[in-house]
C-alpha cells in the first residue's frame, strides 16, 4: 500500500516539479532559515527553557549557535558540494567524461528527539535543504513547547510547498511513516529506531539513525586531574546529562578514582554551589517518566553514592551525582543513563579497560583523558566508537568538518557540514560516451579471442604499471 497523506502529496509535487534543484533555491531557503533563528532566538530561548530548564548560556551554545555555524558552513561551501567529482579512469575509458553527481533523494523524513529539540530538527534539515530535496519535519511532542514554536516559524519562513512541520507523537509518527519517503532520517532511541526500519522496510526507504549509548570517558595514566575533572563534569552534567555524546561512566584505576573524586567535588560544587538545585545553570530531568526511571536504577544500583544524591520529584531535579564503587553488572550500567548520574568504575591496566569498552556496544562517543599520548593512540587503535575525543567530552560534535553519527548499534550514517549533504544525496555515478573508438570497443564483442581478452584487460587495469605489464608486449 502506498498511503500519501496530503502534507506528502504536496511536497512531492512540488520535488516533481523541479523547484528545490537549482543552487539559488537551495541558497534562499538557507538564508530564510538563518533569518528564522536569528530573528526569533528570544523565543526559542523561552521554548528551551520552558521544555528542559534549559540555561540560556548552554541553549546558545548547543542549538541557535551550533545551527547558526552549520547555516554559514553550507551556504559558504553550497556550491562547492554541489560540484560534480571528476573521477580518475582507465586506458579503456579514457575519452568519456566520468564523473559522480549528486542528486536530491526526494521527500524525506526528519524525526527528532526532545534533549536538543531545535537542533536535532535543524541541523538535518539544512542537509536535506542543501542537497536539494523537500522535507517533513517531525519534532518531540515531548519537548512540546519547542514543537509549537518550529510549527509556528518554519511555515513563516520556508517555502510551504517543500517543507512542512508534522506535530505528534507515537502514533501520529507511526501514521506518517505509513507514507512512501525516500529516505528517513531518525534521531532517538534504540527501541523505537526499530520501529522505524519496520516501516522503512515496507518501503525499501533508506534510514540515517542517530541513536544513543552508553559513552565511556577512560581515564589513564598521567592526567591533570582538576582540568580532567572541569571538563568531565561540564561535558557530563551539560543539559543536566540528557545528552547522547554525554559521558555515560567513567573507567579508571582506583588510584586515579581516590585522586579524582575531591577534584570532582571540587569542581561541582564551584560550578553549581552548595545547592545546586537554586542554581540557574543547572537543568532539570526532561520528564516525570525520566526522572522515575533515573531514581529507580539509582535506588537498585549497589554503588556508593559518595557526591550529590539529592532529588525532589516536582521539579523534576537530580542532584550532579557520584557513584563508586560500581560493578559492570550494575543497574547504572544496564541502559544509557541520560541523566545527571556519573558512575565510576575501576580497572586496573590500559588493555582491561580496553577490554571492557569492547565488551560493550559500540559507543556513539569515546572519551579518553591522559597526558600520555601512547596511551591515547593505543585506545583510539583498539577500540571503535561513532566519535572520539581525547582530553575532553562532547566538544568534537561542534564542529562541521567532522562528521556525527554513531557505527553499530550507536548509529548508521552521518551528517553534520558536507556529510549532511552527502546523506541527503544520491551520489550518481555518470560516465558520458561518445560515438569514438567503435574499433576498439569491437575487441569485446563476440565472437570472443583470447588476444582480444588480453587487450582488454590491459585497457581496464587500475595498475599504474599497466603498460609496462601489459601481456601482449
Ligand atoms: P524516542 O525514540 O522516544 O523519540 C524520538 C522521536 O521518535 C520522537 O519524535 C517521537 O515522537 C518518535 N517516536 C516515539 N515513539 C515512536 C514510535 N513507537 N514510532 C514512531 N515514532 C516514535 O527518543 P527520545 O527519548 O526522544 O530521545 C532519547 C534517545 O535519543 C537517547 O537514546 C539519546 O541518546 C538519543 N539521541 C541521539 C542523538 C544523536 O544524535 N545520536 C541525539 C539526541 C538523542
Amino acid at each position: 500500500m502506498d498511503t500519501q497523506s496530503p502534507v506528502v502529496s504536496r511536497l512531492r509535487s512540488a520535488f516533481r516539479s523541479g523547484v528545490t534543484v537549482p543552487e539559488q533555491f537551495r541558497r534562499t531557503q538557507l538564508s530564510k532559515l538563518l533569518s528564522l533563528v536569528k530573528d526569533n532566538e528570544q523565543l526559542i530561548l523561552d521554548a528551551l527553557h520552558k521544555d528542559l530548564a534549559k540555561p540560556k548560556f548552554e541553549a546558545i551554545l548547543s542549538e541557535v549557535d551550533m545551527v547558526i555555524n552549520e547555516l554559514h558552513h553550507a551556504i559558504d561551501n553550497l556550491r562547492s558540494w554541489m560540484r560534480p567529482d571528476y573521477v580518475s579512469k582507465s586506458m579503456a575509458v579514457k575519452l568519456d567524461t566520468c564523473f559522480v553527481r549528486r542528486q536530491p533523494l526526494g521527500v524525506v523524513l526528519i524525526i527528532g528527539a526532545w534533549n536538543y529539540p531545535l537542533q536535532l530538527i535543524l541541523s538535518p534539515l539544512i542537509g536535506a535543504i542543501a542537497a536539494g530535496n523537500c522535507a517533513v519535519i517531525k519534532p518531540s511532542e515531548v519537548s512540546a513547547a519547542t514543537e509549537r514554536l518550529l510549527a509556528e516559524l518554519v511555515p513563516k519562513y520556508l517555502s510551504q510547498d517543500c517543507y512542512a512541520v508534522v506535530c505528534g507523537g507515537a502514533e501520529d509518527t507511526k501514521a506518517l511513516l505509513e507514507n512512501r519517503f525516500d529516505h528517513i532520517f531518525y534521531t532517538g532511541s534504540q527501541v523505537v529506531a526499530r520501529s522505524i526500519l519496520q516501516a522503512a522496510a515496507v518501503h525499501l526507504t533508506p534510514v540515517t539513525l542517530e541513536l544513543g549509548g552508553k559513552c565511556p570517558c577512560f581515564i589513564y595514566g598521567r592526567v591533570n586531574t582538576m582540568a580532567a575533572a572541569r571538563r568531565l563534569v561540564w561535558a557530563k552534567f551539560f543539559n543536566a546529562g540528557q545528552s547522547c555524546v554525554a559521558p555515560d561512566y567513567v573507567l579508571c584505576s582506583k588510584a586515579t578514582r581516590d585522586t579524582l573524586l575531591p577534584a570532582l567535588r571540587e569542581t561541582l560544587e564551584s560550578f553549581y554551589g552548595k545547592e545546586p538545585q537554586t542554581c540557574p545553570d543547572m537543568g532539570r530531568i526532561m520528564s516525570d517518566r525520566h526522572w522515575t526511571r533515573l531514581m529507580k536504577l539509582l535506588e537498585r544500583s549497589r554503588g556508593k553514592v559518595v557526591l550529590g544524591g539529592e532529588s525532589q520529584q516536582e521539579d523534576k531535579y537530580i542532584a550532579p551525582t557520584v557513584v563508586v564503587d560500581v560493578e559492570e553488572g550494575d543497574a547504572l550500567m544496564e541502559e544509557e543513563l541520560f541523566g545527571p548520574i556519573l558512575p565510576i568504575l575501576t580497572v586496573e591496566s590500559l588493555e582491561e579497560g580496553i577490554d571492557f569498552i569492547n565488551r560493550k556496544e559500540k559507543p556513539l562517543a569515546l572519551y579518553v583523558f591522559s597526558e600520555e599520548s601512547s596511551v591515547v593512540n593505543t585506545v583510539l587503535e583498539k577500540t571503535s566508537s561513532g566519535g572520539f575525543c581525547s582530553n575532553d567530552g562532547i566538544v568534537y560534535m561542534t564542529l562541521p568538518g567532522l562528521p556525527f553519527g554513531g557505527v553499530g548499534a550507536s548509529g548508521w550514517g552521518h551528517y553534520h557540514g558536507r556529510w549532511g549533504f552527502e546523506t541527503f544525496s544520491h551520489q550518481r555515478a555518470c560516465m558520458l560516451r561518445g560515438w569514438a573508438l567503435e574499433r576498439i570497443n569491437v575487441l569485446r564483442y563476440p565472437p570472443y579471442r583470447e588476444d582480444n581478452l588480453s587487450w582488454l584487460r590491459w585497457t581496464t587495469s587500475a595498475k599504474k604499471t599497466a603498460w609496462s605489464s601489459c601481456a601482449l608486449m
